[in-house]
């Protein structure tokens, strides 16, 4: 089973639209020569709400291979939900991918479990490709019961779907301590759970279910620690905060593959 590697970067509440075009103009220069092979990784940027479409503009006028992504959607279809965008607001901007999870969101917003999976279900339903972030705090990480925690998350999320459903989204492994801290999990520790995340959708669903599904790290990516935690059988790509937020930074990140080993 191949999975294309998925680099997609969060620019969180960073850059307005204008910014924000700057950025994929840039980024796609920097991208843009024979060395870079663009069927070999997937690219998506997710912009704040107030930028999709403008960057849509200019995705789809230029024709560059990169994804759009949203950070967020509203678990409910339609109607009296003030501040909240719909999945199919975001299907007709070409929005491909959909943050649900992220642990900003549930540390400031309180989003559960049973959000999660609603976010996650409503995206698929209007046919996004949600991105289902998962992460441990620190106490958690310490009392050492992070596999069982974030396998938790997930399961959680991915309750109800069909196997197929499954197979065609993405989960992103994000430990809350090494969220825009400077602090990166080491490669091996990405490995750790992203495999036992793996295993769960095999228990779940079933082995190809696990086997086609994209697990991602999250937390701290930079150029220069993305190329040993890609080289990790089941870390399928990277969820990219402050670093997505600089062409030169994210360029660098995309390129992981031109790195010395
Ligand atoms: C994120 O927000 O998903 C993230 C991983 O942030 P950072 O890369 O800044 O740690």
């Amino acid at each position: 089973m191949t999975r294309t590697p998925l680099i997609a970067g969060n620019w969180k509440m960073v850059l307005d639209h204008q910014q924000g075009t700057l950025l994929v103009q840039k980024l796609d220069w920097t991208l843009k020569d024979a060395k870079h092979d663009h069927a070999a990784v997937e690219v998506a940027v997710l912009p704040p709400f107030t930028s999709l479409r403008t960057v849509q503009t200019l995705i789809e006028g230029d024709k560059l291979p990169i994804a759009l992504g949203a950070q967020d959607v509203s678990a409910h279809e339609s109607g009296a939900h003030t501040g909240e965008v719909s999945a199919a607001m975001l299907t007709k901007l070409g929005v491909r991918y959909v943050a649900v999870g992220h642990s900003e969101r549930r540390q400031d917003h309180g989003e559960d479990d049973a959000l999660v999976r609603a976010k996650t279900a409503k995206a698929l339903e209007h046919g996004l490709v949600p991105i289902v972030c998962v992460g441990e705090p620190l106490e958690v990480r310490r009392a050492g019961e992070h596999v069982g925690h974030t396998v938790g998350q997930v399961t959680a999320a991915l309750e109800g779907l069909q196997a197929a459903q499954v197979a065609g989204l993405v989960l992103a492994y994000e430990p809350v301590w090494a969220i825009g801290t400077g602090e990166v999990a080491t490669p091996e520790d990405a490995q750790e759970v992203c495999e036992a995340l793996r295993a769960a959708v095999a228990g779940q669903f079933d082995a190809e279910t696990a086997a086609a599904v994209r697990v991602l790290y999250g937390g701290s990516v930079k150029p220069a620690n993305i190329a040993s935690i890609m080289a990790q059988p089941d870390v399928d790509g990277a969820l990219v905060g402050g670093a997505s937020t600089d062409a030169g930074d994210f360029a660098a990140i995309v390129r992981y593959r031109e790195h010395p080993s």
